[in-house]
């Protein structure tokens, strides 16, 4: 448990990430991913907190590699070589059990193409085809767990528009988070759209004034019930360059 669950000493915002790209030395052939970008120049707004789920689910160091594979009915996460050697399950109750501490985080980088940290396009065997849309097995159940949380894949870090759009949804996902933890009334929701309209004005206009229209006429239904549609369509709209 954090100390203090918005920044820590030096004012940053705790993030998730894939050991590897910090340089510790999980990988299947002993190896790391060491990341320079996030290194020297997100550890300046985030406090990282690395976890390795293939590490954790007790693989060893070094492992056979595993892949993902569609079994005709799913999708199953399993060894190169020993096709026996089914991870799938313990991966996604590896992801559960990290709840804890995950509730505490506001971002998470995860490291591209792996069948278990993978958030999109991961290498998936299908009728003896390569094909690149799965996903992986931790990172999956993990963003189910916390369909808001801000996610990226290191790879995409390199571009300044797609690191400062994650940065930004942190930002905006924490202060959500704090106004939640204060109490959610019809004003503290008008006074976060307000304090939030220009970043997402310059995402999507449209829907930006959509909602404050909808906000004007708040009274006409549940404010929780609208809050969790609301930062659903803030978060989405953030992702948009
Ligand atoms: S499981 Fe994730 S953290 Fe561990 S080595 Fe693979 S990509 Fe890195």
């Amino acid at each position: 448990m954090l100390q203090d669950r918005w920044k820590d000493e030096q004012g940053r915002v705790t993030v998730g990430i894939s050991s590897c790209l910090l340089g510790e030395e999980v990988r299947y052939d002993g190896g790391h991913k060491y990341n320079q970008i996030i290194v020297d120049t997100l550890s300046e707004y985030f406090r990282f907190v690395p976890f390795c789920p293939e590490v954790d689910i007790g693989l060893g160091i070094p492992r056979e590699p595993i892949q993902l594979i569609d079994d005709g009915d799913t999708t199953r996460c399993v060894g190169t070589k020993t096709t026996s050697l089914d991870v799938t399950e313990r991966l996604s109750s590896s992801a559960d059990s990290q709840k804890e501490w995950q509730k505490d985080i506001f971002g998470y980088i995860l490291k591209k193409g792996s069948p278990s940290c993978g958030m999109e396009q991961v290498k998936l065997l299908q009728d003896g085809r390569v094909e690149r849309f799965g996903v992986g097995v931790y990172a999956n159940r993990m963003m189910q767990n916390f369909p808001l949380l801000p996610v990226v894949e290191e790879g995409h870090l390199g571009d300044t528009a797609l690191r400062e759009s994650f940065i930004q949804r942190v930002f905006v996902y924490r202060r959500w988070e704090q106004l939640c933890q204060s109490g959610l009334s019809w004003a503290s929701l008008a006074g976060f759209h307000t304090l939030h309209q220009p970043i997402l004005m310059s995402h999507d206009q449209a829907v930006t004034l959509s909602i404050g229209y909808e906000l004007s006429e708040s009274a006409v239904t549940d404010v929780d019930v609208y809050a969790a549609g609301y930062i659903t369509r803030v978060m989405s709209i953030l992702k948009n360059p």
